[in-house]
């Protein structure tokens, strides 16, 4: 979806600027986490997976494959569901 929104302008951006703006949006996610407005909190993290996904396009990443790929249904380390590792 984001693709298909905001490639082209992801494009002329280029991957530094958008990694920049993905940046500036984990920090305004820090940011809302000190604080109680859920609502805001969960547009933090909406735009900061919108932005990864810009990112990953620009790279040609499959950005669900790739984390399948890593987290395939269970713990990469201990390869158990849910993850056992000790700390
Ligand atoms: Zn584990």
């Amino acid at each position: 979806m984001m693709k298909y929104l905001y490639f082209h302008r992801d494009s002329e951006r280029g991957v530094k600027g958008t990694f920049e703006w993905l940046t500036d949006e984990v920090e305004e996610l820090g940011e809302a986490l000190q604080g109680e407005d859920k609502e805001a909190t969960e547009k933090e993290f909406a735009d900061v997976i919108a932005w990864l996904s810009s990112l990953a396009n620009l790279l040609g990443i499959d950005l669900e494959k790739a984390a399948l790929n890593k987290y395939p249904h269970l713990c990469p380390k201990c390869k158990k569901a849910p993850c056992e590792c000790t700390f």
